[in-house]
């Protein structure tokens, strides 16, 4: 076997072992979430008094003619990903969890994510840990078989993922007072993007494309650097 099959090989099975042990753990997680919700009644005791969240208006009276119903809001995962460049505007429908353009992306940038309430996976990835290097080649959409990642037409496109915002508290040059680092500036693939007003540095919304690399370069903890996502 060639050293390249091998490592795809490799690389299949730890996702396939992944996806395996996530959709275990999944389950577990609903069936202690279906006990939560719905307790079953204990033998010879007497049914528990049901109790209603605080702020809950169990009878309708002529004040308040309907009960309130307090929701519980569920906790939206992954709202802060993006998916890969050249993603359609039909990929969730075009995009088959094949996982192909994952094994090509030799950033190892991206990952799969199990939809809600779907039994498959699309890959994305988080430009606030973990770069998009904007590779000039694309190998991510050259690997997809479906057209759901499409091809940029003109090499001068780039993707749009988001934008940077300084944080401006955590930028070491404000710390210091003094112009003490540069590096988002070096790092930034496209011409003109970051310049410096003053000691700090200034993100263009317009031509950022939210790469998310002057993130993963700042030497600043906490990052000075958050990439607001556009919605997809
Ligand atoms: S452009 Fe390059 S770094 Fe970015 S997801 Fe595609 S293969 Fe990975
Ligand atoms: S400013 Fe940061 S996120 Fe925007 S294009 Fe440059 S490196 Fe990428
Ligand atoms: S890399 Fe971070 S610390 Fe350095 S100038 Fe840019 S924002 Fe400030």
């Amino acid at each position: 076997m060639k050293r390249k099959d091998l490592f795809r090989e490799g690389f299949k099975s730890v996702f396939q072992f992944t996806f395996t042990k996530a959709d275990e753990i999944s389950e577990a997680i609903k069936e202690v979430w279906q006990e939560e919700t719905d307790p079953k009644p204990q033998r010879n005791t007497k049914p528990k008094k049901e109790t209603l969240p605080k702020g809950s208006n169990p009878t309708p009276s002529r004040k308040n003619p309907k009960p309130t119903v307090v929701r519980r809001r569920k906790t939206r995962m992954f709202q802060t990903l993006s998916l890969p460049p050249g993603a359609s505007s039909e990929f969730f429908s075009l995009c088959t969890g094949c996982n192909e353009c994952i094994f090509a992306c030799p950033y190892a940038v991206l990952f799969p994510v199990t939809a809600e309430n779907q039994n498959q996976s699309f890959p994305h990835f988080d430009p606030n840990a973990k770069a998009c290097h904007l590779c000039t080649d694309w190998p991510c959409i050259s690997a997809c078989p479906e057209e759901a990642l499409v091809p940029y037409e003109m090499s001068e496109t780039t993707p749009k993922f988001g934008k940077a915002k300084l944080l401006k508290e955590f930028c070491i040059n404000e710390k210091t007072g003094e112009p003490t680092c540069n590096a988002c500036f070096v790092t930034c693939p496209i011409e003109k993007t970051v310049k410096f007003k003053g000691n700090l540095p200034v993100f263009s919304q317009s031509s950022c494309t939210g790469c998310g690399l002057c993130v993963e370069t700042c030497p600043s903890f906490p990052k000075a650097i958050q990439i607001k996502l556009i919605k997809n």
